[in-house]
């Protein structure tokens, strides 16, 4: 289900600020979406039929997402101050390869994490969705 044959070499920050205002939509419940890239670039989130918030960690009814192999992971809230994956997400990230980000509270552009499929943290490069800056430069 997700493509993971692109290279991720980043992610456009307004994907994070969109996480943490959905993720503060749920809270105190657990927002869940997969991610969509382009050109290398995590970009988008993908709002999946079916999916319920709030049953911890129960996540995504995998037959009910689009067959879309420009998605590349997930990206979930943790409604406390961990933003480390439980060891039902790493169950899930390991059978799914990809991509994942999780935030914690507060919510804000330094509360959250990515993580590749054996949950080690990947560092990504900081886009911004202006497309011709980078913050890095
Ligand atoms: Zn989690």
């Amino acid at each position: 289900m997700i493509g993971g044959k692109k290279k991720i070499r980043g992610i456009y920050i307004e994907l994070i600020d969109a996480l943490n205002e959905a993720a503060r939509s749920v809270h105190p419940e657990e927002f869940l979406c997969m991610i969509r890239e382009d050109d290398g670039i995590l970009s988008e989130m993908v709002l999946i039929p079916g999916t319920v918030y709030g049953d911890s960690h129960s996540f995504l009814n995998d037959w009910m997402a689009p067959v879309d192999f420009s998605l590349v992971g997930t990206m979930h809230s943790h409604p406390g101050y961990s933003n480390r994956p439980s060891p039902e997400d790493l169950s899930y990230f390991s059978n799914r390869g990809g991509v994942h980000i999780i935030s914690c509270m507060p919510y804000d552009r330094n509360s959250w994490k990515a993580y590749n499929s054996r949950g080690e943290v990947m560092n990504l490069k900081i886009f911004s969705d202006t497309r011709d800056d980078c913050f890095d430069l």
